[in-house]
């Protein structure tokens, strides 16, 4: 066992969704292709522009801030942290330093230091061919929330998570699409290792690590980090930081140090290489932005946390609660939570059978033949995200018969196959295929017979103005059907017989 434990702390960048740039009226279109083409003299840092703060950009980190319990701002401003680069025209990035729109706050058991709200640089585009960089000013002045947690997370796989449930709550906040693919979502991840005292069974060696822990500060006890850049997916993600917490326990194994510095993952190699060593820290020269007014954002009544609060939708950590509630195991209960086609579908269908045995029954063929359904789709015909080919009804029906056990579940998968191209209803083709007897209209009339001469009681409620008994005697004939009959034929019959 290795007495280093890593720690993982996350920077995350994320674009949001908003009509125009953080502090111009320039379209913010991420897939715009043409280059230069959505830019203004604000946002290309003329001289004698002004900027002026964009509403939807505050509103969408103070949800965020809402949805993850942290502590929003009654008071915020902009600051400029000045520093050169091609890609940043007017010599600095309006940011936030002192006043956070949003302090704290956590989300999956990771303790948040901050969210606040930026813009983005425009990006640079090496061209191989003449070996010049070019610059492309569409993303310049993107509106930009930067997420910081506190150094908590203790493994890849926890790192990961995080980052994924970030992106699933943006995207159900409308806020971003979130894709790192597209740069939407960008990662930094911070990793130490540090000796772990505790997990040296002799007490007398504590006194020897005294030192590394005579600092006040909590961040002192901490091994020196390392902060991995360009990572592309959480998979590129989770295996960066596995692979730099096994380089770094490996130094300090070998009585080596850590170097503070900035490194890439190299996906080709599957490793971290050093990029630049970190000289200090950076002096930023923050300063207020005096061209932009501070906000007072208690005095803002559509800011106010309890409205934010109010309007917030259905969160995933909530949603996922409710379905495992139900009984619906954990890993689907994930996946009608992260692929709202099938949470969607399923709030549809699981609605009627108020969480009874038929829920589970529903959870299971939706996570496993409907997903196997469309996959085939995805695959035969290249498609991207097919949506459900099969109607919640057709689908209700078959969960009906197979939790009546009208047909085994083998049916219910051909059934199920067969929904997607045939027109008839699942209880049709059952009946048609001669899976099911079918039921004449004789046969119905003799059922309504019995069923009304055995339910004398019901059918006087019925006639008094009891709706729901009607239900009641409809599946008394299906029952007496053996399943076979048409539900609304039944219904028909019966309310006939009883007008
Ligand atoms: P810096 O001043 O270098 O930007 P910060 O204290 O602002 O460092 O932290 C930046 C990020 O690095 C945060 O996500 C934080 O949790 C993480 N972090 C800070 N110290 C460590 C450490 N020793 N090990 C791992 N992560 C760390
Ligand atoms: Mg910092």
């Amino acid at each position: 066992m290795s007495n280093y434990v890593p720690t993982i702390g996350l920077e995350i960048h994320a674009e949001l969704k908003t009509r125009t740039k953080m502090f111009c009226d320039s379209k913010n279109d991420p897939d715009e292709k043409r280059p230069n083409v959505n830019i203004c003299p604000v946002c290309l840092a003329h001289p004698g522009t002004l900027p002026v703060v964009n509403r939807e950009a505050v509103k969408h980190v103070l949800r965020v801030g809402a949805a993850l319990g942290g502590k929003l701002a009654d008071y915020t401003e902009f600051d400029r942290k000045n520093y050169f680069y091609p890609d940043l025209p007017k010599g600095y990035q309006l940011s936030q330093y002192e006043y956070p729109l949003v302090s704290g706050g956590e989300l999956n058991n990771v303790a948040l230091t901050r969210v606040h709200l930026e813009e983005d640089t425009a990006s640079s585009l090496h061209d191989d061919a003449t070996g010049a960089t070019l610059i492309d000013y569409n993303r310049a002045g993107v509106p930009l929330m930067e997420l910081v947690t506190e150094p908590v997370i203790t493994s890849a796989k926890q790192a990961g998570d995080f980052a994924r449930e970030l992106q699933l709550l943006l995207r159900y906040l409308g806020a971003s699409e979130a894709n790192m693919e597209k740069g939407e979502m960008r990662v930094e991840a911070n990793v130490s290792v540090r000796f772990d005292k505790s997990q040296i069974p002799n007490p007398k060696s504590q006194t020897n690590h005294k030192s590394q822990t005579n600092s006040n500060d909590q961040n002192s006890k901490l091994g020196t980090k390392v902060e991995i850049k360009n990572l592309n997916s959480f998979r590129a993600m989770e295996r960066a930081v596995a692979y730099e917490i096994k380089r770094q326990t490996e130094l300090l194994e070998r009585g080596e140090s850590v170097v503070q510095e900035t490194r890439g993952w190299d996906d080709a190699k599957q490793k971290t290489f050093t990029q630049r060593m970190k000289e200090g820290s950076a002096d930023y020269r923050y300063f207020p932005d005096p061209d932009l007014p501070s906000l007072k954002l208690s005095e803002m009544p559509d800011f106010a946390p309890e409205e934010l609060r109010r309007a917030m939708p259905e969160l995933p950590w909530v949603r996922r609660g409710r379905y495992t509630k139900l009984g619906v195991k954990t890993e689907d209960a994930a996946l009608f939570t992260s692929d709202s086609r099938y949470g969607d579908f399923f709030d549809i269908v699981s609605a009627e059978f108020e969480g009874g045995k038929l829920t589970a029954l529903a959870a299971n063929y939706l996570a496993n033949d409907v997903v196997r359904i469309i996959r085939d789709i995805e695959e035969r015909e290249a498609k991207y995200r097919p949506e459900i080919p099969i109607s919640t009804r057709s689908f209700k029906e078959i969960i009906h018969m197979v939790g009546d056990k009208e047909i085994s579940s083998r049916v219910a998968k051909d059934l199920l196959l067969r929904a997607v191209t045939d027109a008839r209803s699942p209880r049709e083709i059952a009946i048609e295929e001669g899976i099911l007897g079918a039921v004449s209209q004789e046969d119905i009339s003799a059922i309504v017979d019995t069923v009304l001469e055995q339910n004398r009681g019901v059918a006087e409620d019925y006639r008094a103005g009891k709706a729901a008994a009607l239900q009641y005697l409809v599946g008394q004939g299906m029952k007496a059907a053996k399943g076979a009959a048409d539900p609304e034929a039944l219904r028909e019959a019966i309310q006939k017989r009883l007008s």
